[in-house]
């Protein structure tokens, strides 16, 4: 799934829904709150800038800056995955940070990790087709993982009203439909503030298996709730995830845009 920013999700909901964009807008004016005892923060005595964690926040909320991670506590959402990566244990929480960590020189660095290659739209012959309908627009993959290779926005006149990231990852032998979207699912969820599932059914994509899972959440809890749709299936020796998410109040209509994008899939092979 991809990563989703609060702001700009907040910013997205205001324009998409004007029910909810008295709440969204009030959320994106709130002044920066006060350092939390039990904000996560990065010990400079013991990071090595490996950046782990800059890959595995599911928020973008840690970047490296002068040699050392940093956290934003204004997007993280609390949910750990970088402290459980953090080959240094150098995330800790702030009311645990020691006293020596003032005077505290940072351990040697390693060199930075090579920048992650941007992902790329599945091309004909690789896989997976489809045709997303008109108003999507495509757009730019900075800031999304790796394993992101489209994201479109639905758009009227102008105005977001829906999004589709669509995930590709090497499938783990062994494993059947079934288990990878489960596990892909217990991995993901953490992530998902509020996180309520609303069904789960299996369908037929181009002929083979695919799980549709619906749930809601409030992206980087917010007010905001978010309806999500994910389509997950395989093809040749890859697992593909189409999530799709809007505001409640687009649920409806965005859901026979889902129907025609997934109507378009075409796999280029199977396990
Ligand atoms: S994973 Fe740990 S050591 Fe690596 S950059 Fe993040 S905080 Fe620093
Ligand atoms: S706790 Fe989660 S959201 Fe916060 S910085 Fe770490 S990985 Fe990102």
């Amino acid at each position: 799934m991809g990563t989703i920013n609060r702001r700009e999700f907040l910013r997205a909901a205001a324009f998409a829904c004007p029910a909810l964009a008295g709440a969204a807008n009030a959320l994106l004016a709130v002044p920066q709150r006060k350092l939390s005892p039990e904000d996560l923060v990065v010990l400079k005595s013991k990071c090595t800038a490996c950046g782990d964690c800059v890959a595995t926040c599911p928020v973008e909320a840690i970047k490296l800056k002068d040699g050392i991670a940093a956290i934003d506590n204004e997007e993280c959402i609390d949910c750990g995955v970088c402290a459980d990566e953090c080959p240094t244990e150098a995330i800790v929480r702030r009311k645990d940070v020691p006293a020596s960590e003032a005077t505290a020189k940072p351990p040697a660095r390693k060199e930075p990790p090579a920048k992650e290659p941007a992902g790329k739209p599945i091309a004909p012959g690789e896989e997976i087709t489809y045709t997303m309908p008109e108003n999507w627009v495509q757009q730019p993959l900075q800031g999304t993982g790796p394993d992101i290779k489209a994201h479109y926005v639905y758009t009227l006149q102008g105005i977001p009203y829906g999004e589709m990231f669509l995930s590709c990852q090497p499938m783990t032998g062994g494993m059947t439909l079934d288990t990878l979207f489960e596990t892909g699912l217990a991995k993901v969820r953490p992530t998902l503030p509020y996180y309520r599932a609303l069904g789960t059914h299996k369908t037929k994509i181009d002929g083979q298996p695919t799980i549709v899972h619906d749930f809601s959440y409030r992206p980087g809890g917010s007010g905001v709730l978010a309806i999500a749709r994910t389509y997950t299936l395989t093809a040749g020796v890859s697992l593909f995830t189409f999530f799709f998410q809007t505001v409640q109040a687009f649920a409806q209509e965005a859901s026979a845009y889902y129907d025609q994008v997934m109507a378009s899939v075409k796999r280029a092979g199977q396990r």
